[in-house]
């Protein structure tokens, strides 16, 4: 199985993950332009996508949508609440939508994907699971760690999670204080230390690969964000020299990460 971020933050984000012949996105959150010259990168072609999962209405995760579909016809995954926002905000896209209910499986070619409920300042929004030749899980934008976000991401050999801010600098920052309020609420961002917590806790149940995704650019810091899950892994007892592949999913460029089928091995 092959993750690619493609973008991650609030200016957009966007994630191709590719599993033998099967390649879908997670999220539109940019310009399709920027899609099509990322894929052609990875030498593939939109019309090569299977799917599109969609995480949540927030414009940094589907703003590139509307444009996407007028060029290609490729089938668009979401939540109910979600599926019934793009339906009236998005003309012509019911002709690609199909509706994941929250907590069941569902084949996509050589793909299982899982949805799972995640907190966040929507009527709803999700993380997914996705089981292939690997498992990997994918959690952003969510306040706090619920038991199903627990249940998603546990056993995954891979994951993004979200690194959203630092305390102390969200804290002492120049964001207005109804923002600063937003984000630090239960359905609001994650913070470094949450993921770190989380972080430790996916180790225990098996994930060796961790990206860091959408980092606030004002309230955090790659080299923060990094020194705090490390901290949490160190804690643990985790030999973070070897024991563990920690990246950082760029803002505006593709980030690589190969997760090898132990079966094979
Ligand atoms: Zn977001
Ligand atoms: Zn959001």
């Amino acid at each position: 199985m092959q993750i690619y971020t493609i973008a991650s933050g609030s200016a957009g984000n966007c994630t191709l993950v590719r599993d033998g012949d099967t390649a879908v996105l997670i999220d539109v959150g940019i310009s399709t332009k920027r899609i099509v010259t990322a894929l052609r990168e990875l030498d593939m072609l939109p019309e090569q996508l299977d799917g599109i999962l969609i995480t949540h209405e927030h414009g940094d995760h589907i703003c590139g949508l509307n444009t996407f579909i007028k060029h290609y016809d490729i089938p668009i995954f979401a939540p109910r609440t979600v599926a019934n926002h793009l339906s009236w905000s998005i003309a012509g896209v019911d002709d690609y939508l199909t509706v994941l209910p929250p907590g069941q499986d569902y084949t996509l070619r050589g793909l299982s994907v899982y949805p799972f409920h995640t907190p966040h300042d929507t009527p709803e929004s999700v993380g997914y699971r996705l089981k292939g030749s690997s498992v990997f899980g994918f959690c952003t934008d969510f306040g706090h760690v619920t038991d199903e976000i627990l249940e998603g991401m546990r056993g995954a050999d891979a994951a993004v999670i979200e690194a959203n801010h630092d305390l102390e600098m969200l804290r002492n920052g120049s964001y207005p204080y109804y923002l600063k309020r937003r984000i630090l609420s239960d359905n609001g961002h994650l913070s470094n230390d949450a993921c770190a917590e989380l972080s430790a806790e996916l180790y225990k149940y098996g994930t060796r690969k961790i990206i860091l995704g959408h980092l606030s650019r004002e309230n955090n810091l790659p080299s923060i964000a990094r020194k705090s899950v490390l901290g949490a892994l160190n804690a643990e007892g985790v030999d973070t020299e070897n024991g563990i592949v920690l990246e950082i999913a760029p803002e505006n460029a593709i980030l690589r990460l190969i997760v090898e089928d132990e079966s094979l091995c």
